[in-house]
């Protein structure tokens, strides 16, 4: 299951923490961390945070990095991966190396830091206890648009115009296999320890004792066993939403559970969002509608309007796409 709170207020920084539960283990990845962000976070739940994905470097997407930081720079006890476009490297060096390191020799921690770029990645592993000086380039490695293959779920990019690249992210729990119970009543076997093996692609073996019997495992294989399509969920902003993009978005997109997409502008601002490579309410539920999107939330939203504009602009998205949202936290 694929759990998200949308970080920040309306017409501040905000970013998303998405979790992915496969009820077995927990999964989070932070998509943007702008200022402020990470507050009411609980402190714990920032420090198991596996992936950092940026959608792009402005400030107000990185602002918040020190807070993150801070919590897990020298972090050995799993793995410390962060994601972007072209130059997040370079960036992020600079971050890194904005402390006064005098104890870096007694640190241990190692940072990969992966520039996303259109066809292959380029990781760059930064290490704490050489003070984050040393950047270690690793070889580059192609990708046809997934990023990160877990095996519980999958994320791919898309990259976005937004006068240069901003990385459209989707995250896709895989599909999981279950045992049709009501199937197993009807056939009147015993549940027990087989259905573990019934399962496991592993189990090799021609029969499964049920009850002191033996039947076939690939015909109960064939009976009762269901794949269950799971959880999934697309994070897009700062963008241009033309004909071109949703030629590319659409296909992206399509039969998502949540799409997050910002909504910077008003409607009425349509030629400012266009020249900014931003959207509007408009904009995010048409491609909602059109890429088959179960819900819509709109984030993002510019602090130029005050909030009764920002409610209209709910309810212009809603009259084109109908399960649009801004999050549950918001004052609204
Ligand atoms: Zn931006
Ligand atoms: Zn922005």
């Amino acid at each position: 299951m694929i759990h998200f709170s949308i970080l920040g207020q309306p017409g501040q920084d905000n970013a998303v923490l998405s979790t992915i539960n496969t009820s077995q283990s927990i999964h989070r990845i932070l998509f943007d961390c702008g200022e402020a962000v990470l507050e009411g976070i609980p402190y714990s739940d920032l420090q198991a945070i596996d992936h950092l994905m940026f959608s792009h470097l402005h400030m107000d997407h990185i602002a918040g990095f020190d807070s993150f930081f801070r919590g897990v720079f020298n972090r050995t006890s799993r793995e410390n991966h962060i994601w972007g476009p072209p130059e997040t490297a370079r960036i992020l060096q600079h971050r890194f190396q904005g402390f006064w390191w005098n104890h870096a020799a007694d640190l241990d921690a190692e940072w990969l830091v992966h520039d996303v770029h259109e066809d292959h990645i380029e990781t760059t592993r930064f290490l704490a206890h050489e003070a984050f000086s040393v950047a270690h380039p690793e070889p580059a490695r192609p990708h046809s648009g997934v990023i990160l293959e877990h095996e519980a779920y999958t994320v791919q990019v898309i990259p976005l115009s937004h006068h240069g690249i901003s990385l459209g992210y989707r995250v896709q729990e895989k599909p999981r296999t279950n045992i049709d119970m009501q199937k197993l009543n009807e056939m009147g076997l015993r549940p027990g320890p087989w259905m573990q093996h019934l399962k496991n692609p592993q189990y090799q073996e021609e029969t499964l004792d049920i009850a002191g019997e033996p039947h076939p495992t690939q015909d109960l294989r064939a009976a009762l066993l269901v794949e269950r399509e799971q959880g999934s969920l697309a994070y897009i902003t700062d963008l241009l939403i033309d004909e071109v993009a949703r030629t590319k978005l659409i296909p992206f997109l399509k039969g998502i559970e949540t799409l997050i997409c910002e909504s910077q502008f008003h409607p009425s601002d349509l030629e400012l969002a266009l020249k900014n490579h931003h959207t509007t309410p408009e904009l995010a539920a048409q491609l909602a509608q059109d890429a088959g999107a179960k819900e819509l939330v709109l984030f993002h939203v510019s602090q130029r309007y005050r909030p009764e504009t920002w409610r209209e602009m709910l309810e212009l998205a809603r009259q084109i796409f109908r399960n649009t949202r801004f999050s549950e936290h918001w004052p609204l």
